[in-house]
């Protein structure tokens, strides 16, 4: 009958679209939220964020030299929502107050931003499961987060309690860091690591070997998801490795860098990807064995926020991304960068969010494998590579295409890319000839 006809008709286009959903996933990160932000004559005044700074064009949608007004949040969250991509999670790395001198906040004002940010979130997506990491300014003052308990952990706990087990919300309260299986997806688990601990500028973990525990912590829940079959994504804010522009540094302390990379190449099996922020930039790197084989890749994001400071020339157009995986397996296929041009929006007086790149496409690789990765990373090397001229274009969020990497800049990229541990990295310096500078 037509009766049992359309029931069939609607179970297929549930299945179908559950189907779709488990495919992919969201990653947000660096939102930045300037509460101070409002249009005003006086461009000195515009937002806290520019510190004093006359703002260079300031608009609806913000300006370079500040935070993100909430209006350019809401624009990027409202993309995701209507963009018509279904997903079954999102990942969301940290970093949600401004860039504001620290007497200018407070505990209490960092809290309201988190709070505001993951209400604007829920409320916009009720029944997505959103894993959130905690960034090196979500905590008063910035960068010192502790190896105990405390008020913004604590906080941050309660808030995202309903994405999150009573296990991860413990651990979460205890030492700002998780691990949470994906409802929606069988046998994927999460593990939010809380790498603030291992941010240079964090006097709370100065000469301890394991802050909070968690690199003990990580150990047994990587060695549990291998005995249970599990697949990991790794998500955290500061990144592994090395930073890839001038400085030549890690982005952690050096030390912490080291054990991570090692327990991340002892579980390369178990490990599907590695999702960060913290840069405002968008950068890959591959993370390979003792004997140079790609194990890993590893993914920054760009930041929704597009500030910058007074005498720096680069920065990001706002960015949110998603990735594409294989159900079951959750091997990473490809990854599709949306971006708002910023100038273009303020200009218009509306935000018209589009597809940047698609990784594969733009870069005619067959899927987001280590093998493929490190294959691209190679070609990138090459002097005059074209490949090179997108990738540093798309570093930028296609911001300013006038910017050019310099024969220094780019070894520092390809080194970054390919090299996560401090002899290899230092190695492919040396092949570059450029000295360390410390
Ligand atoms: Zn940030
Ligand atoms: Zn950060």
């Amino acid at each position: 009958s037509s009766v049992s006809g359309a029931l069939i008709c609607t179970l297929l286009l549930t299945f179908a679209w559950e189907f779709l959903r488990r495919r992919q996933f969201w990653h947000v990160t660096d939102l930045h939220l300037d509460p101070t932000y409002h249009i005003t004559d006086d461009h000195t005044k515009v937002c806290a964020s520019s510190k004093g700074a006359n703002a260079s064009n300031p608009g609806p949608f913000g300006d370079v030299l500040c935070d993100s007004p909430y209006q350019l949040i809401l624009s990027a969250f409202d993309f995701i929502k209507n963009s018509g991509e279904e997903a079954s999670f999102m990942i969301w790395t940290g970093d949600s107050p401004p860039h504001v001198p620290v007497p200018e906040l407070s505990t209490d004002t960092v809290i309201n931003v988190i709070t505001n940010m993951t209400t604007t979130v829920q409320s916009l997506f009720p029944d997505l499961q959103v894993f959130p990491a905690l960034g090196n300014h979500d905590y008063w003052p910035q960068d010192q987060l502790p190896i105990a308990s405390s008020k913004v952990y604590n906080a941050v706990a309660n808030l995202w309690k309903p994405w999150l087990d009573e296990e991860a919300v413990s651990t979460l309260r205890k030492g700002g860091f998780y691990s949470q299986k994906v409802t929606s997806n069988p046998n994927l688990r999460i593990i939010s690591l809380n790498t603030n601990l291992y941010y240079g500028p964090n006097v709370m973990t100065l000469n301890k070997t394991d802050p909070a525990n968690q690199f003990e912590w990580l150990e047994s829940t990587l060695n549990h998801s291998q005995h249970n079959n599990e697949k990991v994504y790794i998500i955290a804010h500061v990144p592994v490795g090395y930073l890839p522009y001038s400085s030549g540094i890690p982005a952690m302390r050096q030390c912490y860098n080291e054990k991570l990379v090692n327990i991340f190449r002892r579980y390369s099996t178990v490990i599907a990807g590695q999702f960060y922020g913290h840069t405002h930039r968008d950068s890959l790197m591959v993370l390979s064995d003792k004997e140079g084989n790609p194990v890993n890749s590893v993914f920054v994001a760009p930041a929704v926020t597009p500030v910058k400071g007074v005498s720096q020339r680069e920065t990001n157009n706002p960015g949110v991304r998603l990735f594409r995986y294989e159900p079951g397996n959750y091997t990473l296929l490809d990854m599709l960068q949306y971006y708002l041009n910023l100038t273009e929006a303020n200009l218009k007086g509306e935000s018209n969010w589009t597809l940047e790149y698609i990784l594969t496409q733009t870069y005619d690789v067959q899927d987001l494998q280590p093998q493929s990765l490190h294959r691209l990373a190679k070609h990138f090397a090459v002097p005059d590579s074209k490949q090179f001229l997108k990738y540093y274009n798309y570093f930028l969020v296609s911001y300013d295409s006038s910017i050019t990497c310099d024969t220094k800049c780019k070894a520092l990229q390809i080194c970054a890319i390919m090299n996560l541990d401090n002899s290899s990295y230092m190695d492919c310096l040396k092949q570059y000839s450029i000295k360390q500078s410390h």
